[in-house]
């Protein structure tokens, strides 16, 4: 049956007229925003495209799990962002890291995890991974020569942060990404820091060899490109075909879809995600850079800012962005003098009104997380000052809002 010729006949029972409708609006409606697909069951025309159905590239429709012309819409704009060719959508950005590490691993193989990866990254590999017969070991991010002992016969994947989780060490990701290229290992950047905006993961360095980028970029669409705090969605980035199969083979046999409307949400907030991305890191390095003259603090920990571990990195990667000022995210820790107790940081972090306690980053709201960083590392970082870590995320409130809300909290801790 023909769904474009539907029976509208005065025969057919309103119930059945009510379903199949004849009735088409006139095509060639243009507006701001793309319309919204929703499905499931995708309608084929006769059994022969039924039969001739191809998921594996954009050229048709055959089911929702794999793909309507809304979630088409985003994964090409974000394609585009990162500079890859080729994108899945996941539901969260957890989502996006255990499908490249459950496509790309098998029994026997090894994975090596910076040791300031993104903690459930972590967590992923030391349970279900292990459960598979995938053995990992912990590098040192800012040691190439760490990386270079560590690469064995078995090791198959190397995951990247630029920079790492809560501690924001800045890698020389031109050096270790060159590194894994020379021994055939594949690489993995969680890239929701750079979000596309600092550096693009595809395009880290061209000389006579060509150029030099990741394999598989993975972004929690969560953060930035939500931009509300509402939103749970990730993305795989790839450039190379036969990468992008086996993801997509994963992402298939996992059964991972994702929301029409929460697609609908990030398309309507990437256009402004530049503007924002900038307000955020401006905000950020502002309250960062007085937060470094406060006396409480021992150490800052931004990589825009000079001191900060791996901040040349930072600055030959990202530097030349937005006019020579670099770009950076909205998101910076500190440490607090040791000779606070766990109990007063608590107490500096319960007394703040705007920033808020809670996890995640990217959205309006601004968010503060103490952290045990004893607990969170293989090795204590050396280039880390004694004392407790508090993380921020810097919201798009008023910067002065801001900084006088950090002037009051503060003041709670010598009293
Ligand atoms: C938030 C985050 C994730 C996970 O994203 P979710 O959508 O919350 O699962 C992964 N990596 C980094 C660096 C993140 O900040």
């Amino acid at each position: 049956m023909n769904p474009t010729a539907s029976p509208d006949t005065p025969e057919s029972a309103l119930d059945t007229r009510l379903i199949h409708h004849a009735y088409q609006p006139p095509g060639g409606f243009v507006a701001p925003q793309p319309a919204v697909h929703k499905a499931s069951t995708v309608i084929f025309p006769n059994v022969a495209a039924m039969r001739a159905r191809e998921w594996k590239d954009k050229s048709g429709y055959t089911y929702g799990l794999h793909g309507t012309p809304t979630t088409f819409l985003l994964e090409e704009r974000l394609c585009a962002l990162e500079g890859g060719a080729q994108c899945l959508l996941v539901p969260s950005g957890l989502a996006a890291i255990s499908t490249v590490s459950l496509a790309l691993l098998r029994t026997g193989d090894e994975v090596l995890l910076p040791d300031n990866a993104y903690g459930p990254n972590r967590a992923l590999t030391e349970s279900l991974l292990a459960q598979f017969g995938v053995r990992h070991a912990v590098y040192d991010p800012m040691d190439l020569a760490d990386l270079a002992q560590r690469i064995g016969p078995t090791t198959r994947l190397v995951w990247l942060e630029a920079p790492g989780s809560v501690t924001l060490e800045f890698p020389d990701l031109v050096g270790l990404v060159r590194l894994c290229r020379e021994r055939g290992v594949l690489t993995a950047l969680d890239n929701t820091w750079g979000a596309g905006l600092a550096f693009s993961p595809f395009d880290l360095l061209r000389d006579a060899s060509g150029t030099l980028a990741v394999d598989v970029s993975a972004h929690a669409l969560t953060k930035y490109p939500s931009g509300g705090g509402d939103v749970l969605m990730g993305s795989i980035v790839t450039r190379e075909p036969a990468v992008h199969l086996r993801l997509k083979l994963a992402h298939m046999h996992l059964g991972l879809g994702v929301g029409a409307n929460d697609v609908e949400t990030i398309l309507r907030a990437l256009p402004s995600m530049g503007l924002r991305y900038r307000a955020h890191d401006k905000a950020a390095r502002t309250l960062a850079r007085w937060l470094a003259e406060q006396p409480a603090i021992v150490q800052v920990l931004h990589p825009a800012l000079a001191g900060s571990p791996g901040h040349a990195h930072w600055q030959s990667l990202c530097g030349a962005a937005h006019a020579g000022e670099g770009a950076a995210a909205g998101i910076f820790s500190v440490v607090l003098d040791a000779r606070y107790s766990q109990a007063q940081v608590d107490m500096f972090c319960d007394a703040l009104r705007l920033f808020k306690l809670g996890y995640s980053w990217g959205g309006p709201i601004s968010l503060v997380v103490p952290y045990d960083i004893a607990s969170m590392r293989k090795r204590a970082p050396a280039h880390l000052a004694a004392g407790t870590v508090v993380r921020f995320s810097v919201g798009l409130e008023d910067v002065a809002d801001l900084r006088a809300d950090l002037a009051q909290a503060l003041q709670t801790l010598d009293r």
